[in-house]
């Protein structure tokens, strides 16, 4: 798609208002920190922040269908999502719409509605190091990176992630606890293609982490819309004489 493409954050946006630790690390939301990196991207041509307490939740059919990717960020308010909007972004993604859920989305329903799992984990919230390694190399989402990226101080997640079988397993995370995880995950469902990152734990500086919005803005780009832009299903006339 290259120069047209229109991002969308959606930023549950209720940590920022309530704890003032996270409130000191992002001063205008998560949101806000991840779409500053995108709008830098000559490859990106708008990037809408979306939250929780915006008309429509932020995702309203004129914001939804103009939205080449999403990126999504929740972690204490997934149940107030409406199912109406979550059915909205769920047929969006089927028919194309890029997807990228961050960190915690992992419980967000329109992620689980994607996986069909429970999408549950192994969590420790201590500040431990984490190392993500690539095991894609030749992956895009995996284009200019180093082979492992650290983070100082994380949450853990563990598993098992209950997820199913990734179509493409990016990165594995190793933590000082002992745990590992699947840190970067793709799937693709119908037209449109799913992508989960795993950092972002909002209490540490995560989305200040030069890699880690790398490693965001290739998945953007990864999960552009791309090939057939209609396909049809149901009964079909032979295109040859039968
Ligand atoms: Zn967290």
């Amino acid at each position: 798609m290259g120069a047209g493409l229109r991002v969308t954050v959606w930023n549950e946006g209720v940590h920022e208002k309530v704890n003032s630790e996270v409130r000191k690390l992002y001063p205008d939301g998560i949101g806000a920190q991840i779409a500053q990196h995108l709008e830098k991207q000559p490859d990106i041509e708008s990037v809408y922040v979306s939250e929780l307490d915006h008309d429509g939740q932020g995702l309203t059919p004129v914001i939804v269908d103009s939205t080449d990717v999403m990126l999504w960020w929740g972690h204490t308010a997934h149940d107030q999502v409406t199912d109406e909007n979550v059915q909205r972004v769920h047929e969006r993604v089927l028919n194309g719409m890029g997807l990228v859920v961050l960190h915690s989305g992992h419980y967000s329903k329109i992620f689980k509605a994607l996986m069909g799992t429970e999408c549950g984990l192994k969590w420790r919230d201590v500040g431990e190091k984490e190392r993500l390694w690539v095991v894609d190399p030749a992956h895009p989402i995996a284009e200019g990176l180093p082979e492992y990226i650290e983070l100082p101080e994380t949450e853990m997640y563990g598993e098992h992630f209950n997820i199913p079988q990734p179509d493409q397993l990016v990165f594995i995370s190793w933590f000082a606890g002992g745990e590992v995880f699947r840190s970067g995950c793709c799937w693709h469902r119908g037209q449109g293609k799913v992508f989960y990152f795993r950092p972002g734990h909002e209490t540490f500086p995560i989305y200040h982490d030069e890699w880690v919005l790398k490693v965001i803005h290739n998945g953007v780009k990864w999960a552009v819309p791309s090939g057939l832009q209609t396909v049809t299903r149901g009964n079909a006339q032979p295109l040859e004489p039968l």
